[in-house]
């Protein structure tokens, strides 16, 4: 589907692998000039390095959403390279440990709540900045878990639940000044993230517990996140989209 991102300058973090990286592809397939940031500078290569095969605009950077100054200059980066920001997807997160509250290691609440909160305001605080002087869209990535919680999963839980609340209040204060700001919830996808820390019984109970019997792929939210992007979505600002199969509907 075309949709009008011809020429618009996008940073994504987190696009060197799964959810970030079929976006950053959408993105580029559809005219888009991108940033593909990531932690991970190899991954980020090799998407921008796709990106460019397929006859589009990328380049990669090198970035910890979780060092404010790090993000900063990031921003910049795409505003120097592309003269402008017009969209952002602020996608990069970790999965945690799993254990009940009352035994959850400090230093992994910490580690946590740096990229998958804290990371998500610092994009926003630069990506605003940039976006002020012509408007623009973002869309933070946060998770069925902003919705719903999961046991032996607070710190998660509670830092997606924090990117919707972050999404609320910004899109409200930016409302009037030509800036949407939508969060995503994607479901069970099928990526890295998800691989590493499953093994194949849990793999199953959660498979068991998808009303579509499937776990969903990056670019079933890749499609929701251009479309919440272009001007098509220009009514939609504030709320979070869940691309769950269902999963939060019972
Ligand atoms: P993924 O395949 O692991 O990709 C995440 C990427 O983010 C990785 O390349 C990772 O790099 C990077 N990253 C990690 N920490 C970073 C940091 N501090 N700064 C910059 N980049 C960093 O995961 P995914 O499944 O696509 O997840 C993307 C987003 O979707 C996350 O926010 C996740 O919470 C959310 N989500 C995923 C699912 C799912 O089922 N997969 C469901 C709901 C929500 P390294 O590999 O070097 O760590």
């Amino acid at each position: 589907m075309k949709l009008g991102l011809d020429g618009k300058v996008a940073v994504v973090t987190g696009a060197g692998s799964g959810i970030g990286a079929a976006i950053s592809l959408q993105l580029g397939s559809e005219g888009g000039k991108v940033v593909v940031a990531d932690l991970d500078a190899d991954g980020a290569r090799r998407v921008a390095d796709e990106i460019c095969a397929q006859g589009g605009k990328a380049c990669a950077f090198t970035v910890d959403v979780s060092d404010a100054e790090a993000v900063k200059r990031l921003i910049d980066f795409a505003v120097q390279t592309y003269g402008g920001l017009h969209l952002a997807v602020n996608n990069a997160g970790l999965d945690g440990v799993r254990k009940t509250t009352g035994d959850y290691p400090l230093d992994q609440w910490r580690k946590l709540m740096s990229v998958n909160l804290d990371g998500a305001f610092y994009c926003m605080k630069y990506e605003i900045a940039a976006m002020l002087p012509r408007g623009g869209a973002i869309v933070n990535i946060s998770s069925i878990l902003g919705s719903v919680g999961l046991p032996l999963a607070s710190a998660y839980t509670a830092a997606k639940h924090g990117v919707v609340g972050l999404t609320k209040a910004a899109a409200i204060e930016y409302a009037r000044l030509g800036i949407r700001i939508n969060a995503v919830g994607p479901g069970w996808i099928q990526t890295p993230l998800l691989s590493e820390h499953l093994e194949v019984t849990s793999s199953r109970r959660m498979e068991a517990l998808q009303p579509m019997g499937r776990r969903g792929n990056p670019e079933e939210v890749a499609a929701l996140v251009c479309f919440l992007l272009s001007e098509q979505a220009s009514f939609i600002t504030g709320s979070c989209h869940l691309v769950d199969g269902a999963y939060t509907a019972h």
